[in-house]
């Protein structure tokens, strides 16, 4: 905390009142709880139904306090006093704030109960597929203690096995299936097949990942229909172009761009005119582009690796693998050409939705973190959350020392090897961890080389990756992770069973090492909380160097120099509060690129509700029949024969292929526009004003041409007792479609962030 002390102090009454009044709740529900503790389940069960009145817990002290029986009962778990304040909070639909280790899965689980008790339907929303069914399962007897039902969902399982999970009153998922199944229902022909009942209130377990970290990171649903290949012409004439000479990096390493030598090498070489004119700047110079993007930005083994002649991505924000992300479409082959690698097919992007979109759907957000309070700008600005902090209930025994700051990448790397081998020595468990995996594999190889044993951690599935996670508070152990590996697991001391909990607490307790500060002070935190929980010892400490990304991003070329100190180490205040300025100004880019992707992607979530509504109408009622019949009404004539059922569902089939169709289309052309708009940006026009004109523009025509599409389809194609028979007419549907998530967009750069839905077949 002690950083954020002041914060809080200055953020005024508000929330202390709130404190103080959920602390006199927590302490009457103590009393309450020791009534019903001679009363059988039924009565305490009861209990909770009674405290609730007019859809909100009314009596919020008898509420909890049968709870806490409850939770004693079914999971042998007495809620802390702090785990009750907490329920209060995101009860109120706050994102609260809780330490690693202080049981915010049995938190979850309460509040969902409570919302499920108003008759709201919950998801709860975690990260991955293994949350989902380890917290699902573990809840259980306390959620059905009260006759109400959970499930989750995770990505094995089949549209009816979904369908009968989301008819439960609590249901655990991971986001992006969430995000899939909404994708996939928006392509149903009849009201039978949709897969996902709505869910009333989102309760976002790891919430600043979720709803900030990863808010940009496009879901998108395709179908089979061959794309576009890039051409390995152009891979090869950019794959000779020269750095700072005809190309240029931004400082900050977001984007690249050619000098006026490079584009005339260019042209020439591909035998055009120029790149600019009206005829290239859509179609070569985007692939020009993307290939110098490829070239110049995305680094192997750094932002991908090439495992059995695929790519494989590296997720930006967890540093690890990440199986189900793709770049956008042109990017990926563009990669895959670079690397010499086959590229692979493209599909028809049909749908696409940022979790930050699907996130705001829900009537109800609310959530839990580690890490709220410097997310608490974010929160507020994109889904006008309020963060509320919850006290420990044991208090902090981690021991956070001053970073080490050096001068050179390789100095600092020596001092980490040396530290970690000194800790290692004294039989205390080391958490490290890095940027990417390419230094996470560095790393091992040098404490091999000192014959330390080392676990590595980034590109395992979920349950093996929390297990790895779970053991390394074992004497002795040395973990190295990326990122955010095995987020969501405690870490116990003395091993997941706690054997020798007492030994390694005598040891100092797990010491977590930061090999660099990362972009956010947040992502800091985020490991530094893996140490020192439950009122356990613990010890954190961060390296630096001049010359990491963070400094050199956020310092913008600025230099700073001291006299180092006895080890290579620089003690000055003032470069200790350079490298603190130059955290705070990456922390303002990442803003600010979220905020110009906002505007991008509002208006196109103001549109998908228009659609959304457009399409209930036609899956829900006969509407598309009327519309037809009225256009057409010599075709409706002559079907006058068949029965009226078979009518409406052909009608509606029609109708929803060009919808859905005219919105594919749109998505498409809206992708072209912002990539093009990057471009023309340059020549000094407002890139976000030209956008929204385009794209109002188009949404417009879309609904009246998607009705013409209709009736023209309406009058030639084929109608019988079988339905109208529109593959016949080449108007099928893709027959298979599959999902993937796009992955945080190395794109993104000024006023041109993350593009969403580009991509294309990823299996
Ligand atoms: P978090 O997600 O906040 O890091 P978890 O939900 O994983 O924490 O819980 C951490 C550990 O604390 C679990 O082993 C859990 O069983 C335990 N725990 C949670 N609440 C309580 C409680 N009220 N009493 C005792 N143990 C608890």
């Amino acid at each position: 905390m002690g950083a954020f002390d002041w914060f809080w102090k200055a953020m005024g009454s508000q929330s202390e009142r709130n404190d103080k009044k959920s602390k006199a709740i927590v302490d009457e529900a103590r009393s309450a709880a020791q009534r019903y503790t001679k009363s059988d389940d039924a009565t305490v069960a009861q209990a909770a139904r009674d405290a609730v009145r007019g859809g909100e817990v009314a009596d919020k002290a008898q509420f909890l306090g049968a709870l806490a029986v409850a939770c004693e009962r079914s999971l042998g778990l007495h809620p802390f006093a702090v785990q009750s304040q907490a329920v209060l909070r995101l009860l109120s639909g706050d994102v609260i704030q809780m330490a690693t280790g202080e049981g915010k899965t049995l938190v979850g689980a309460m509040a969902a109960t409570g919302f499920a008790l108003t008759g709201k339907r919950v998801h709860v929303v975690t990260v991955n597929d293994y949350l989902a069914s380890r917290d699902a399962e573990w809840m259980r007897p306390f959620v059905e203690f009260f006759g109400l039902q959970v499930a989750s969902v995770t990505e094995g399982m089949s549209a009816d096995e979904r369908r009968c999970a989301y008819a439960q009153n609590i249901i655990y998922a991971p986001v992006n299936e969430l995000g899939f199944d909404l994708l996939r229902d928006n392509q149903i022909t009849e009201r039978a097949q949709t897969v996902q009942a709505p869910g009333d209130v989102a309760l976002v377990d790891e919430a600043d990942s979720v709803l900030v970290d990863e808010a940009l990171v496009p879901l998108v649903l395709a179908g089979n229909r061959p794309g576009e290949a890039p051409t390995g012409q152009i891979t090869n004439v950019v794959s000779r172009l020269r750095d700072k000479h005809e190309y240029v990096v931004s400082d900050d390493g977001r984007t690249v761009q050619l000098t006026d030598v490079g584009a005339a090498r260019v042209e020439q070489e591909l035998g055009i005119d120029s790149l600019y004119s009206e005829d290239n700047i859509g179609t070569v110079l985007v692939k020009v582009n993307l290939a110098l993007h490829a070239k110049a930005l995305l680094i192997r083994d750094i932002h991908y690796i090439v495992v059995e002649g695929k790519l494989q991505l590296i997720d930006a924000s967890r540093g690890r693998v990440a199986d189900l992300q793709r770049w956008p479409d042109g990017l990926q082959a563009a990669v895959e050409a670079k690397e010499g690698l086959e590229v692979s097919e493209g599909g028809r992007i049909l749908d696409t939705i940022t979790l930050q979109e699907l996130m705001r759907r829900y009537p109800l957000v609310c959530g839990m973190t580690g890490t709220a309070v410097e997310a608490t700008d974010q929160l507020r600005q994109f889904y006008d959350l309020h963060v509320s902090v919850i006290d420990r209930n044991k208090p902090l025994q981690r021991f956070d020392e001053q970073d080490r700051i050096f001068a050179t990448i390789g100095e600092k790397s020596a001092a980490i090897v040396e530290e970690i081998a000194r800790l290692h020595d004294t039989g205390q468990p080391v958490l490290v961890g890095t940027q990417d995996v390419a230094e996470s594999e560095n790393l091992a190889e040098a404490l091999r080389n000192r014959d330390i044993d080392v676990n590595v951690l980034n590109a395992k599935n979920d349950r093996e990756e929390a297990q790895i996670v779970a053991e390394a508070g074992d004497i002795g152990r040395v973990t190295v992770s990326t990122q955010m590996a095995g987020r969501g697991t405690d870490i116990k001391l003395g091993g997941a069973d706690e054997a020798d909990h007492d030994e390694v607490a005598e040891r100092g307790g797990l010491a977590v090492i930061g090999t660099s500060r990362h972009r956010t002070a947040r992502l800091d935190n985020q490991l530094r909380g893996r140490a020192g929980r439950q009122g356990d010892p613990g010890y954190a400490l961060f390296f630096v160097s001049l010359e990491d990304d963070v400094v050199k991003q956020g310092g913008a070329g600025e230099k700073v120099s001291a006299q180092p100190g006895p080890g290579g180490i620089i003690e000055s205040k003032r470069v200790q509060d350079f490298v603190a300025h130059c955290q705070r100004v990456t922390e303002g880019q990442l803003l600010e690129i979220h905020s110009q992707t906002w505007k991008y992607n509002q208006l196109l979530a103001d549109q998908r509700i228009i659609i959304d509504k457009r399409r209930a109408a036609l899956l829900d009622t006969d509407q598309g029949w009327q519309e037809l019949a009225k256009r057409a009404p010599e075709r409706a004539r002559g079907l006058a024969d068949l029965p009226t059922p078979t009518l409406i569902q052909a009608a509606r089939e029609i109708m929803l292929y060009h919808l859905d169709m005219g919105w594919a289309d749109h998505l498409e052309l809206l992708d072209d526009v912002r990539e093009s708009i990057h471009l023309r940006a340059i020549a000094r026009e407002t890139p976000i004003d030209e956008y929204h004109r385009i794209a109002v523009r188009e949404f417009k025509d879309l609904a009246q041409r998607a009705v013409d599409k209709a009736v023209e389809t309406f009058r030639q194609v084929p109608i019988d007792t079988a339905g109208a028979h529109l593959a016949d007419s080449g108007l099928n549907r893709p027959s298979a479609t599959w999902t993937y998530m796009v992955s945080d967009n190395p794109l993104a750069g000024q006023g041109n962030s993350v593009l969403s839905g580009i991509g294309n077949i990823f299996r």
